[in-house]
């Protein structure tokens, strides 16, 4: 899947940006096969996102479904975990579009591991950020993760159904549990379209350091007429 020969612009790139392992801190890759290997030991076992039991399935357990909006939420990585950690940051803020299809991989690769039961009418929703914040950072690392996700499983991507209103602080700023709720309430909307009615919704995000944001999330499409709503995240607080 990746180019063995590199070309010259990347040649130069990596004379000027050398990468180093966010594990070990060798040159050359950004995660070396080492710390790849042992990255891919430490993936999570899906639990119910509410309660936390381990059921294998990230489904939410039945006396737990009035406290969340989701169905059911699969998370690769625990937000503790220091190089997905990492990862992560280097995507989002170096804007290191490579990375995409790496996190995807893990992702896809974790999803089919754990036969996540995604059905193929299911549709692809990707977190979005503020039109002004996206701008800002020039991509949405979730857009780019859930287009990925949603060809690597091959089902349908919709980025126009979701969409974030209100300029909000970063949630990983935002520490406080209950100030996190406050602060992502209302600050989504949905479209009313005909194609996500009675649907299951897949929503991807990169990190989900609370359940708020998606919960938020699940909450709006639900009240435009989704059926359920499923979460997956890279990783998870
Ligand atoms: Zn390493
Ligand atoms: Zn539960």
């Amino acid at each position: 899947m990746y180019k063995i020969h590199k070309t010259t612009k990347e040649w130069l790139l990596d004379l000027l940006f050398p990468k180093f392992c966010v594990g070990c801190e060798t040159e050359g890759l950004f995660l070396c096969e080492t710390c790849k290997t042992g990255l891919l030991t430490r993936t999570l076992t899906p639990v119910c996102p509410v309660c936390s039991f381990r059921n294998g399935t990230g489904a939410v357990c039945k006396p737990c479904r009035k406290k969340t909006a989701l169905s059911r939420l699969v998370a690769v990585f625990p937000y503790q975990e220091k190089a997905a950690r990492e990862l992560l940051h280097i995507y989002k803020y170096n804007r290191v579009r490579e990375m995409g299809p790496m996190l995807t991989e893990f992702l896809t690769a974790h999803v089919q591991n754990w036969r996540v039961p995604f059905s193929r009418t299911m549709i692809v929703v990707p977190i979005p950020l503020h039109r002004a914040r996206r701008r800002e950072r020039g991509f949405n690392q979730s857009e780019e993760i859930g287009k990925q996700f949603a060809e690597a499983v091959g089902l349908l991507y919709r980025d126009d159904v979701l969409e974030r209103t209100s300029y909000t602080q970063s949630q990983v700023e935002c520490a406080d549990f209950r100030e996190r709720r406050k602060n992502i309430s209302g600050v989504f909307s949905a479209r009313e379209a005909p194609e996500i009615r009675h649907k299951t919704i897949m929503l991807v995000d990169d990190i989900a350091t609370s359940r708020s944001t998606m919960d938020e999330a699940a909450r709006v499409l639900k009240e435009a007429g989704v059926k359920s709503v499923w979460g997956v995240v890279i990783a998870r607080g």
